[in-house]
């Protein structure tokens, strides 16, 4: 088993990340000894907690995963908290101390993480307090996970990123994307490196569009505040869709190492085309759900929602087609579209592939669908003989779903996550370039849409979108596909 030993320093552990997410996937790395008797958690967020009431949230927080008595005391007795405002120097200190004095007590040889589940405004201070008060001069690692927005356009985020590596030099700098921690995200570049069935067929020779859908059936629920900010664009598209974009379109490096899988997704998204607001408008389309009904169930429409502003231009809806300018891609439409309050929960991909054979009049194209989630999988369309006549074809599907009792058994996304930054692998992590790249393709889109004062396209909650997202697509003699 691969442990390293790690101080683990959570800034905002009193918080819903930290208690949904981090927490648990602790706890399975403490089992499967990943973490063992050496590590220590510090726990900091403003509120005075004790360590026994932070053991205690700890031990709720853990309680589904049924730990024995004395699994259970011997994973809290590592657990820390410490009262702390991030934006008082003073607080450093002592947590410089109590981390130097469980680096001795734990022998944590000096290697450090620093966790910041916190809101991104606080992440500049904080690693700038963390280096004023040398918590970070220590013999062994020292690095820092963060998650996502990474600011909200390229100057934003470029200046955060400015701030951070003032601190940490890039190699030391997690940013969680958790899609990439997902099973079926990790077995994109899986499918076609071992598949030489897909990987010989991967370009605009065989593959006639490509399709990347994260559907939403909820709505923005309690995070009407934060969304009404952000919109469909920059919450899903700047981060997870590019990212999955990059893995479906690189090149394959011959090699599968950390420095060549970023360089080959830094390059598939340096090739992606940066539209002006004319091919803005020809190519991407925005919407908002107005109130509607599915299965009996009525759901408010967005302006409605609670901390939504009534009159709010904010989308809730975006489809679109990236161009790729490479010879690989030229001339392939690779279609995404993300949205709330969509018909059902569903993150697919499809690659549809070109109909090239002399009988294509009687032939459907083939699919490949790759399942996120909720089901993970994948399956395959073929054409074969339809049994009741001699000349014409049906179409069959081989598929393929993992299920959910091999799924149990599978570690989560944050578990996955965790376990390489101890182990400091940064493969599935955002790089600064990839972030800077995403941004400036995102911000011209977003830019064009400010200009635009002409009325939001509307969709009826239990839709999957405005009319124009068909459009979209039709317009190429394509559709979307979208198949259980
Ligand atoms: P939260 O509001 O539940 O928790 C924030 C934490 O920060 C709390 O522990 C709070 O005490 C602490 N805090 C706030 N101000 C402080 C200060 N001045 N000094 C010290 N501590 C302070 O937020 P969350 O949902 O846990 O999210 C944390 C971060 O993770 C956010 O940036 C969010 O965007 C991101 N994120 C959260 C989720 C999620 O599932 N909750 C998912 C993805 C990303």
């Amino acid at each position: 088993n691969n442990s390293e030993p790690v101080l683990m320093m959570l800034f905002g552990a009193t918080g819903d990340l930290a208690k949904r997410k981090l927490y648990p996937a602790f706890f399975r790395l403490f089992r499967q000894q990943v973490l063992n008797d050496h590590f220590a958690v510090i726990g900091t967020a403003r509120r005075p907690w004790s360590d026994d009431h932070f053991r205690e949230v700890v031990a709720d927080a853990i309680a589904d995963q049924n730990p024995t008595e004395p699994e259970q005391s011997a994973f809290l007795q590592h657990f820390y908290y410490q009262s702390h405002d991030v934006g008082d120097a003073s607080h450093y200190q002592t947590l410089a101390k109590l981390a130097d004095k469980l680096d001795q007590q734990y022998q944590l040889a000096g290697n450090r993480m620093y966790y910041l589940a916190m809101a991104p405004r606080f992440f500049g201070q904080i690693v700038t307090q963390l280096k004023a008060a040398k918590i970070i001069d220590t013999a062994g690692f020292n690095r820092v996970v963060l998650e996502k927005p990474f600011g909200t356009d390229y100057e934003s985020a470029n200046k955060l990123s400015q701030e951070l590596t003032q601190v940490f030099p890039e190699k030391d700098i997690f940013r969680i994307d958790h899609y990439l921690g997902k099973e079926m995200i990790q077995n994109i570049l899986t499918l076609r490196a071992t598949n030489s069935l897909l990987e010989s067929q991967w370009s605009n020779q065989y593959i006639d569009n490509v399709q990347i859908t994260f559907a939403e059936a909820l709505g923005v629920e309690q995070r009407g505040g934060y969304y009404d900010q952000t919109g469909a664009l920059k919450d899903m598209v700047q981060n997870h869709i590019l990212q999955v974009l990059s893995l479906l379109a690189m090149e394959l490096p011959t090699k599968m190492s950390e420095a060549a899988i970023r360089t080959g997704k830094v390059a598939a998204l340096k090739a992606v085309r940066i539209y002006n607001a004319d091919e803005v408008a020809a190519n991407f389309v925005r919407g908002q759900y107005t109130a509607g009904s599915l299965n009996n169930e009525q759901f408010a429409g967005y302006r409605e929602e609670p901390a939504v502003d009534p009159k709010s231009r904010t989308e809730t809806f975006v489809a679109g087609k990236f161009q790729i300018d490479n010879e690989r891609w030229q001339g392939v439409p690779f279609y995404v579209r993300t949205g709330k309050r969509l018909t059902e929960k569903g993150t697919r991909i499809n690659i549809v592939f070109k109909n090239l054979t002399a009988n294509a009049e009687i032939a459907t194209q083939n699919v490949l669908t790759i399942y996120i989630q909720p089901t993970e999988g994948f399956s395959l369309s073929l054409n074969g003989k339809a049994l009741d006549n001699q000349s014409t074809t049906t179409p069959i599907r081989l598929s393929y779903r993992h299920d959910s009792q091999m799924m149990a058994n599978t570690p989560e996304a944050y578990e996955r996550l965790l376990h390489d930054v101890i182990t400091g692998d940064a493969t599935n992590f955002t790089h600064w370039d990839e972030v800077a790249q995403s941004w400036r393709i995102v911000d011209t889109i977003r830019q064009a849409w400010d200009q635009d004062d002409q009325p939001l396209p509307t969709y009826a909650a239990g839709t999957m979108g405005p009319k124009a997202a068909f459009d979209l697509v039709a317009k190429n003699d394509n559709q979307w596909i979208w198949q259980p």
